[in-house]
Parts: C-alpha cells; sequence; structure tokens
C-alpha cells in the first residue's frame, strides 16, 4: 500500500475513534443510504440548497429528544452570502426565548468580537451545533449532535463560507472529527473541503476566563487578513456574492 492508502486508513481510524469517543458504536451499510437522506449533507457537493429550504425541511423538529424541553428551535442568522460563518455550541436561556443564537450575555461579547474586525452581525451567519437548548444548558449528547449534524452541514452547503470560525470544543470537535482539546486544536488552520476553519475559545469561556481574549483577538486577526485577501474589503464580505 502506498502513502496515501495510508494516509486514508490513519484518517479513517481516527474518524471511527472519534465516533466511538461521541458514543456512535456502529456506522449503518446500505447503498447510498447517507446521500437518499442527506441529499447535500457534505459542503462542496454541487447542488446546493437554500437556507430556507434547509430550514424548511427541519421544520418543526422532533429528530431527538431536545425537542420537549426546548421552546424555540434556533436555525441561525445573518447573510446568506456570508464569508465568514461562526458555529457555536447550542443555544442557552435567552436563544431559546428568543429564537436567536447568540442573544445573551456570550452573545454579547461575540457581537463585540465580530465588531472588533470591523464586522456587522448581518454581514456573517452565525449558528450552532444544535439547535435546541439542553436542559439547564448542560452539554450536547452524541445523539443530539448526530441528528443536527446533516443540517449544519447543509447549512455550511448553501451559505458556502470561504471560512468558519468554530466557538468552542464542541464546535471545532464535531466539524473536525477529532476528540482534540480546544486549547489544541486552537491556533491551527484546519480544511473543510476548501473550507478554512479557524477554532477559537468559546465566548462563555471568555467570560470566565477573560486572560485568554488576547489568543481569541489573533484568531479574529487572522480571519481578518484572510477575508482581506479574499476579497480585499473585509467590510463588504458578507454583501458580495462569489
Ligand atoms: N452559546 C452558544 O454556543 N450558542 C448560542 O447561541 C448561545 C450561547
Amino acid at each position: 500500500m502506498g502513502e496515501k492508502g495510508e494516509e486514508i486508513i490513519s484518517d479513517l481510524r481516527s474518524y471511527l475513534e472519534y465516533l466511538k469517543g461521541i458514543g456512535i458504536e456502529a456506522l449503518p451499510v446500505s447503498e447510498n443510504k447517507s446521500e437518499e437522506a442527506y441529499p447535500n449533507s457534505s459542503p462542496g457537493s454541487a447542488t446546493a440548497t437554500t437556507l430556507e429550504e434547509v430550514r424548511k425541511e427541519l421544520g418543526d423538529c422532533r429528530r431527538c429528544k431536545l425537542h420537549r424541553t426546548r421552546r424555540t428551535l434556533v436555525f441561525g442568522e445573518g447573510n446568506e452570502r456570508a464569508k465568514l460563518m461562526l458555529i457555536g455550541e447550542g443555544p442557552g436561556y435567552d436563544e431559546d426565548l428568543q429564537g436567536r443564537p447568540f442573544v445573551g450575555k456570550a452573545g454579547q461579547l461575540l457581537t463585540k468580537i465580530i465588531q472588533a474586525i470591523h464586522l456587522r452581525r448581518d454581514e456573517v451567519y452565525i449558528t450552532n451545533i444544535i439547535k435546541c437548548r439542553p436542559p439547564q444548558n448542560r452539554n450536547p449528547e452524541p445523539d443530539e449532535i448526530q441528528s443536527c449534524h446533516p443540517f449544519l452541514l447543509k447549512q455550511i452547503e448553501a451559505i458556502q463560507p470561504k471560512i468558519i470560525c468554530a466557538l468552542g470544543a464542541f464546535a471545532a470537535q464535531t466539524l473536525l472529527k477529532t476528540d482534540a482539546k480546544i486549547t489544541t486544536l486552537r491556533g491551527r488552520l484546519y480544511d473543510l473541503e476548501g473550507i478554512k476553519v479557524i477554532p477559537t475559545y468559546h465566548p462563555a469561556y471568555l467570560l470566565r476566563n477573560p486572560d485568554r481574549k488576547r489568543e481569541v483577538w489573533e484568531d479574529m486577526k487572522q480571519i481578518s487578513e484572510w477575508m482581506d485577501e479574499n476579497d480585499g474589503s473585509a467590510q463588504l464580505a458578507g454583501e458580495r456574492r462569489r
């Protein structure tokens, strides 16, 4: 077997270990099942759906147990043509009440972080790994992440951002299919089928650990530079069609 083959097997092995880590012990095997169920579920596929279609398909979702305790499903908001997509963990109390992502204390900090690179919230797209608030804001569970994941991938597919900023461990680990710690993942650049992924600390973590803000600022400066390189203007980034 060549070097490439060994690399593929090694990637596959770490992916399977990751799935095991989040509680998925077996994979369904049937002809093109995932394609049938989620025709556009990998970012980069040729026939992108629109955000509106993704929202419609999600509907009044009851695919996991969180529907029983949520008040509002929080789909995401922002610019459908955004170059920058920010992905958090899941709705908290305020988000569940208002049906909008990142509107509580952590959200206010996120808004400032976005503004620090001269962008507005309506120029980027903001969503979460899971769309419904877990009871008492507990961590998302593997089956909940798994139920939501095809829809997150479809949102990415619809928006086709150039850069994804993964906010916190759950977002970074889910997108990058790893169980590595956020402290290890942060500060590095990853590729998700041509989209740059940069993990950084979650704003709620920053509220508890303000000394980490410097590192997030480094990550945001990096994002801003990429956006400038991409089209020469970070300010208009969300408004341009690619
Ligand atoms: N924390 C998140 O991860 N997402 C939100 O929408 C709000 C708080």
